[in-house]
């Protein structure tokens, strides 16, 4: 049997570093033929000496040096972001798997569906602020996009054998974060520290905030709009606290699939790697002999403002999401370095949104110029 040929993008964040454990479990299964960091030169270093693929990357070419010095496999190594799109059209490569943060990993998307490659999705940005260019581009490739996101598993895999006009709705579930029952007063005086700590997943600190505000369930609405080519009225948020079931599909006889186990991302990712087939994974599992509460609370959006902000921004259409997504990024920055404080954030992203208006044709150098306009007006607005 021959090996799925990886390209990890952001291998030294949290997906790239358990894709590289599921790996680990399979090595008959999988090679790697390339990892990428942005700045992690060290671990990098460890995984490129450990899996010894065909190429390295380090995006911040100042630590180039760092690299060479540091490795002794026999890997070509390169260094800058624009050579990320190089690895992906690299003939040698089956599968990108895309785990880069912010609106740097769109473009590394795009050309890989453009290469007719399959691509295991764990960047949010490719869909919420390029969706639509995206969607248009996996029309015409035979490219294959896979969520990593573990809602969107879910989603793909209860929708696995139903045609699409029997999905009536999609219920994505969110756990609410560590100020689900914060009222507004309370909600004001939130710390940086406060924010990081999520009770049900371990991940890097943007998405921490992401999930702390709910914009994280915005754009991962976002996300299943164009995963799944939905209207925003057939998605539906709920609180789930438990974070065991990890999305609903109810279909058009009233029947509804949900998908469940204990957070970990491993498996949606070792899932977008084999689907629709199913690899064996060490992982926790649900244990029935022990009593368990499955609850379910409605979105307060009044609390939550990101999620409406999100929702709406589908219906505004056009580089709305685009705006969205650069002000919330700005925005948890100016809260990470205490700047503004936590409330500010969806204010920031109400007025980027509503500075900057749609005009045209979304492109990819239209959504550039709305990224770094919405950057700088967020950046300064109070
Ligand atoms: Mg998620």
């Amino acid at each position: 049997m021959t090996k799925q040929r990886l390209a990890i993008l952001g291998s030294t964040g949290s997906i790239g570093t358990q894709a590289l454990e599921i790996v680990r479990q399979h090595p008959d299964k999988f090679e790697i033929v390339a990892l990428t960091a942005n700045t992690n030169v060290d671990l990098l270093i460890g995984q490129i000496n450990e899996f010894n693929p065909q190429f390295g990357l380090i995006c911040k070419d100042i630590l180039f040096k760092n690299l060479k010095e540091g490795v002794n496999a026999n890997t070509e190594l390169l260094s800058g972001f624009e050579e990320l799109t190089t690895i992906v059209s690299n003939p040698n490569v089956d599968t990108v798997l895309n785990s880069l943060v912010g609106f740097a990993g769109f473009l590394p998307t795009l050309e890989a569906i453009k290469q007719g490659k399959k691509i295991a999705l764990a960047n949010k940005e490719s869909l919420v602020v390029g969706g639509e260019i995206i969607f248009n581009a996996l029309h015409e490739s035979t490219s294959e996009l896979i969520p990593i996101d573990s809602e969107h598993s879910a989603m793909l895999q209860c929708l696995v054998g139903e045609p699409r006009e029997s999905i009536e709705k999609i219920v994505i579930t969110a756990s609410g974060g560590p100020f689900r029952t914060y009222s507004y007063e309370q909600m004001k005086n939130v710390t940086k520290a406060q924010a990081l700590n999520h009770p049900n997943w371990d991940m890097g600190a943007k998405i921490t905030i992401d999930s702390s505000t709910m914009m994280n369930k915005g754009l991962e609405i976002i996300e299943a709009h164009w995963l799944f080519d939905l209207p925003v009225s057939k998605i539906e948020p709920v609180i789930h606290p438990q974070s065991i079931i990890h999305s609903i599909v109810t279909f058009t006889d009233g029947s509804s699939k949900a998908q469940l186990g204990p957070p970990d991302m491993k498996v949606p990712i070792i899932y977008a790697l084999t689907y629709p087939d199913r690899l064996p994974l060490e992982t926790p599992r649900m244990d029935w002999s022990e009593t368990h509460e499955l609850t379910f609370e409605p979105v307060d959006y009044e609390r939550f403002p990101c999620v409406k902000l999100a929702m709406d921004s589908i219906e505004s259409g056009g580089v709305a999401p685009a705006v969205l997504n650069a002000a919330n990024e700005v925005a948890v920055q100016r809260f990470l370095d205490e700047e503004i404080s936590y409330i500010d954030i969806p204010k920031i992203v109400d007025k980027s949104l509503n500075n900057i208006t749609s005009r045209g044709e979304v492109s990819v150098d239209l959504l550039k110029q709305i990224d770094k306009e919405t950057r700088a007006y967020a950046s300064a607005v109070k």
